[in-house]
This record gives structure tokens, C-alpha cells and sequence, in this order.
């Protein structure tokens, strides 16, 4: 029967941090994963690029119940800790935009990172293995797996959440967490397009789908953020699209400003003094692509020249564009969300060590806890920091 100090089961971001520190220190580590392939998720992350950390990493970057809990392990293995081990590596890599680094080359670079280290420190990585049961044992757990029956001192669960589950994603951490009497805080998906049901919306989104719109202020909930957005055949997606998913609930109402950095009733006014014969769907053509200026104008505005319209009117056009409100029918779900929100209820585990305060050895790192960052890097700042957290103790 093998038997190694520390057993990790899931091979992701997570998981492979926490291996790799643990091993380091001279436990022997097992990490097992039932997909044929650790890492998928790093693989496909970043659009191939990989977003591996953001320069601007602090805890306010995170969602939780607990706002708290992530504190201890970002500020033990920083955003500059990951980029120091880029750089020992030689990996190029680039700020995007918002202190978002990404690779120059492609994802695989840090995943090969990961493996090196993995490798170096002596860790027995096992592809394509399942783990059918866990119990405790005398001393620590004991698993059934297609490797057979394993013990170990230490159980680390990196199973990460439910998004793409054709990249691997299962529900086992949770099923785990609640054997040993967790609780589950309810699961949704996060960083996630829209849906729009309104046959209205639909049409406009549908019409025009593949158009980007620059730097737009999204907010639902108290929060906003300030990036693109993209029209899409379903209804919107892009960056700022994805950030406010994590904070809407079925039924909310999310408002876009569609031109934030411009004072738009000022503008319009200036407008209709300066070009008074000029209509209002050439002069939006300026700021907006020239279909999209056409397409709000017939949906949203009778278009006409701009000395025709009354001060109410152009007031009205104003708020429109500036909180356009609309009420998503619903998220494209895990099929396409980047996170999971929700998971293990952070108040039952220990925010310095990462270990189950319900069952000793029992540890929960990466995604499958309650803690989902924003989009720009924040996931995987996590799933290194809670990873590393874990390996000083396990
Ligand atoms: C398309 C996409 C792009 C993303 N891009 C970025 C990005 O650029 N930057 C960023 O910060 N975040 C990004 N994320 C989020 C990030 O990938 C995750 O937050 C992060 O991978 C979580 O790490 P983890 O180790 O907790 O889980 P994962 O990386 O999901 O790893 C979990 C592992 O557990 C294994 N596993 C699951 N169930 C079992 C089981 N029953 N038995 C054995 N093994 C199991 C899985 O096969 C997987 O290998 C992206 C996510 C997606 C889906």
C-alpha cells in the first residue's frame, strides 16, 4: 500500500503549488488527478496566454462571505513571490493592461514552471487516477483509489469548482467538505457572459454581435467596473460583462454607461449649438461604430436632425445611453464561466493553514473555497497563495 505523508488530490494551479512547496520541504507528496493531463485549466487560461498574477493584487479583489479569510495567505505569498519564480524560470511575460501579467509565449510555460518544480522536489504525480472513497484513519486518511488503498498524514482537497466541466471540473470537493461535516456555501457561476431573453434586447445584442464596446461603466449591486463590454449572439460578454456576473443575482437589474468619460447632457447640448443640422445617429457614429449608432438610433431614439429635438429629449437620450438598465434572463452557467462562486464556508477552516477546523489533516485550497477573485489574474493569485499557505503545514 503506498503510503505518503501528504496526499493532494486535484492537479490544477492549486494543487500543483501545494505540492511542489510541500515536497520542497522534504514531505513525500502524492498528487493524483482523474483527468489525463494536470493543469488543464492553466492551459487554457488567458486566451492561451495565461493571466498568472496581477501586479495590483490586495484582498478587496476578492469575493467571500468572509472577507477576511484570504488576507493571511495573499499577504504570505505575493503577487511578486509568483513573478520571482517566473523569472527564475525565464519565462517572458508582459503587463496586458491593469496590471494584468500574461505570458509572451503561451500558458504551457507556466504550467512547465509548475512541472519542473513538481519534478525537482520529488513529487509522485498520477494522471488519470480516481479516488472512489476517504475515511479516517488512525492516524490520518485512507482512500480507495484505482491506484489502490492509500494512507496518508495529510489530505489536501484541489479540486477546484464546477466551471468546464470537460476540462475536468467536478463536485467532489464539496461532497468531501460535507462528509466531514462541512458547510457548503450555495455554488453559482462567476465570470460569466449573460443571457438576454427580451425579444428587444435580443435582437439589438444578436445584430450586433462581435461589437466591442470600449471602457463602459457596468454596475449592479453597488459595484462597478470600468471595461469593455461585447455584444454577443446570446446577449454580453466582455471583461466589465464577466467582472459584474460575480455580483448579480437572477432578477437584478444591471445599468451600463455606455460613454462614461464624456459628460453626456453637456455634450449633446454643444452638439446640437455647433451642428444643429447634423443627425444624431452620424453624430453617435462618431463615438460608436457606424452600425452601432444606427441600431441604437432605430431601437432607442427616433433619429433626426439634432436642432429638432427639445431639451427633454436630448435629455432623455442622455440617460439612456449613460444607464441603460436591463435585466439578464440569466448566465451562460458553467459552461462557459471562468470561476465558481461559493464552495466551502471559509469560517470552518483555518485562515493560516488552510486545515479543516472540523476534521484534523483535512485541508481546502484554490477555487473549491468559498474565495473567487475578479478577472485579471486574481484566481490564480489565489489558488498559489492558499496552495503555498497549505504546504507549510501539511
Ligand atoms: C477558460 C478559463 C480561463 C481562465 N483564465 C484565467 C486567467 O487567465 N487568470 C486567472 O487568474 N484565472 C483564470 N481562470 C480561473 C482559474 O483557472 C481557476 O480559478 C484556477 O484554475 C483554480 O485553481 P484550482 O487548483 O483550485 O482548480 P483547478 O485549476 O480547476 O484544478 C482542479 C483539478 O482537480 C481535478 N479534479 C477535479 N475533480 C477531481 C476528482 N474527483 N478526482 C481527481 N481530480 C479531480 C481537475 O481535473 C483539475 O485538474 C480561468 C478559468 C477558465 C475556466
Amino acid at each position: 500500500m503506498l503510503s505518503p505523508q501528504v496526499v493532494i488530490i486535484g492537479a490544477g494551479a492549486a494543487g500543483l503549488m501545494c505540492a511542489m512547496t510541500a515536497a520542497a520541504r522534504g514531505r513525500s507528496v502524492l498528487l493524483l488527478d482523474h483527468a489525463n493531463k494536470a493543469g488543464k485549466k492553466i492551459l487554457m487560461s488567458g486566451g492561451g496566454r495565461c493571466n498568472f498574477t496581477n501586479m495590483y493584487c490586495e484582498p478587496g479583489n476578492f469575493l467571500s462571505h468572509n472577507p477576511h479569510f484570504c488576507k493571511s495567505a495573499l499577504a504570505r505569498f505575493t503577487q511578486w513571490d509568483f513573478i520571482a519564480l517566473v523569472a527564475k524560470h525565464g519565462v517572458p511575460y508582459h503587463e496586458k493592461k491593469l496590471g494584468q501579467l500574461f505570458c509572451d509565449n503561451k500558458s504551457s510555460d507556466i504550467l512547465g514552471i509548475l512541472l519542473d518544480e513538481c519534478q525537482q522536489a520529488g513529487v509522485d504525480l498520477r494522471l488519470d487516477t480516481s479516488v472512489s472513497t476517504i475515511e479516517r484513519a488512525e492516524k490520518g486518511y485512507r482512500l480507495t483509489t484505482s491506484l489502490g488503498e492509500l494512507n496518508c498524514e495529510s489530505l489536501v482537497i484541489a479540486t477546484g469548482g464546477l466551471s468546464i466541466p470537460t476540462l475536468g471540473a467536478s463536485g467532489f470537493g464539496y461532497q468531501i467538505a460535507r462528509q466531514f461535516g462541512h458547510e457548503l456555501l450555495p455554488t453559482r457561476a462567476g465570470l460569466v457572459p449573460f443571457t438576454l431573453t427580451d425579444p428587444q434586447l435580443k435582437t439589438l445584442c444578436t445584430e450586433l454581435s462581435g461589437t466591442s464596446v470600449e471602457d463602459c461603466r457596468v454596475s449592479c449591486n453597488g459595484q462597478s467596473f470600468v471595461e469593455n463590454i461585447l455584444f454577443t449572439h446570446r446577449g454580453l460578454s466582455g471583461p466589465a460583462i464577466l467582472q459584474i456576473s460575480s455580483y448579480w443575482q437572477p432578477g437584478d437589474t444591471v445599468s451600463i454607461d455606455l460613454l462614461p468619460h464624456i459628460d453626456l447632457p453637456e455634450w449633446l447640448l454643444e452638439q446640437q449649438r455647433e451642428r444643429p443640422s447634423s443627425e444624431l445617429k452620424t453624430l453617435m457614429g462618431e463615438i460608436f461604430t457606424k452600425k452601432m449608432a444606427g441600431l441604437l438610433a432605430e431601437h432607442w431614439f427616433a433619429s433626426k436632425p439634432m436642432k429638432q429635438y427639445t431639451a427633454a429629449e436630448l435629455k432623455a437620450i442622455a440617460e439612456r445611453l449613460s444607464d441603460w438598465q436591463l435585466v439578464p434572463a440569466g448566465t451562460e452557467g458553467y459552461r462557459t464561466a471562468e470561476v465558481t462562486l461559493g464552495g466551502v464556508d471559509t469560517r470552518e477552516v483555518s485562515s493560516k493553514t488552510m486545515e479543516s477546523l472540523k476534521s484534523p489533516g483535512l485541508y481546502f485550497i484554490g477555487e473549491v473555497l468559498d474565495v473567487t477573485g475578479h478577472l485579471g489574474g486574481f484566481n490564480f493569485q489565489w489558488a498559489w497563495a492558499s496552495g503555498y499557505a497549505a504546504a507549510q503545514y501539511v
